[in-house]
């Protein structure tokens, strides 16, 4: 799995284009981000980078406070609707947590799942997403040839990053792991989610997400990847592999409660421009940002995959409207487009007894699988 460099020059320079011909400030705001995101992807994979500075004419001092002074709107926009929106979820949450805790969950090292050649995890990849017919296929495919690097030395903590394009239908993936497994695997499922999410919804709508509007952008992406590890169990694929990524995908949604409640407990809070709240007494960072962006992916997934082992083509069907429709509403009313009742839904009743079991698998080691 290698990027195209040629591929990836010609598009940068798209978008150099692009900015230098309309330097208005929304085409800055829309254009900037996507050359950054490219030219990094290109500085990641050949060392080299092109020189920004002579791309914008315009006083970029009184072009950066624009940008400021829309960003803080939305940001504010933003956790004005965490606020809002997370009220009654919380105690719903709170309880899922206490779950979560009676379980013991110990964080392991992944070293000891199977591993597998290129070869084998290209073919693991292209037989799961066939199952969803050629549009879905095709697209997973033309991003294993040419669109994925692995082995990118991205920020701690990170396995993978998809590197938007709104000036190209395509975009493209990297991978930190340097080595086939099913977390390596599962995270470039995870990323072509993201793609598919990109080059069926948001590039042909040119629904380019707001920040306020981000809460469900990692529903499809997370969606495909329990989709995925589940499908590697039920087809005994890597039984091994998949319950050890599972338990650890779980744990994110303790995250999401733990951040909540710090949340809560907060009497003043500076919010920075990376989106994180920072406790002006204690200092303390709480990344409610991140915490909902996964939390709500995996809560919205988990509960998908449970439809999905019911009856495929609705839950296929469910995904796609709630996709289509996360700009106009809330996530009580996404909960309700999927047909869940609420309670149901945020205490994970479905899926609890297979998250219980892959947890209690966990805890006991993988020598019960061997
Ligand atoms: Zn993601």
């Amino acid at each position: 799995m290698e990027i195209n460099e040629d591929k990836l020059y010609d598009e940068l320079l798209e978008v150099r284009r692009k900015l230098i011909r309309n330097q208005s400030t929304n085409n800055i705001r829309k254009y900037y981000p996507v050359f950054e995101q490219l030219n990094y992807t290109l500085a990641q994979i050949t060392g080299f980078a092109v020189d920004p500075k002579d791309i914008l004419y315009r006083n970029v001092d009184e072009l950066n406070d624009d940008i400021r002074l829309q960003n803080k709107k939305q940001i504010l926009e933003y956790f004005n609707r965490a606020i809002t929106e997370g009220d009654p979820l919380y105690f719903l949450f709170m309880s899922f947590n206490d779950i979560l805790k009676e379980s013991n969950y110990i964080p392991l090292i992944n070293d000891n799942i199977p591993f597998y050649n290129e070869t084998q995890a290209r073919e693991m990849i292209l037989t799961y997403f066939k199952q969803f017919g050629d549009k879905i296929y095709n697209i997973a495919k033309s991003y294993l040839d040419g669109r994925v690097s692995i082995n990118i030395d991205l920020d701690p903590g990170t396995g993978g990053s998809f590197m938007n394009n709104y000036a190209n239908e395509l975009g493209y993936i990297l991978i930190k792991y340097g080595e086939f497994n099913a977390a390596s695997i599962s995270a470039i499922v995870h990323e072509i989610g993201h793609a598919i999410d990109n080059s069926l919804f948001v590039y042909p709508q040119q629904k380019e997400l707001s920040l306020s509007n981000q809460f469900l952008i990692e529903v499809p992406s997370t969606f495909f990847e329990i989709n995925f590890l589940q499908y590697l169990i039920e087809n005994n694929i890597d039984v091994k592999g998949a319950q050890y990524c599972l338990a650890d995908r779980i744990f994110i949604l303790r995250r999401l409660s733990d951040e909540y409640e710090k949340f809560y407990n907060l009497s003043d809070g500076l919010i920075t421009e990376d989106r994180c709240i920072v406790d002006p007494t204690t200092d303390e960072v709480i990344d409610l940002d991140g915490a909902i962006l996964y939390g709500y992916g995996y809560l919205f997934s988990l509960n998908l995959c449970e439809l999905f082992k019911e009856d495929k083509n609705l839950a296929m069907k469910k995904l796609i409207n709630l996709i289509c429709s996360r700009k106009e509403i809330t996530i009580l009313e996404s909960i309700e487009s999927l047909g869940f009742d609420e309670d149901e839904f945020l205490s994970l009743k479905r899926p609890k007894d297979n998250i219980k079991k892959f947890i209690k698998k966990y805890n006991e080691g993988f020598n019960i699988y061997e």
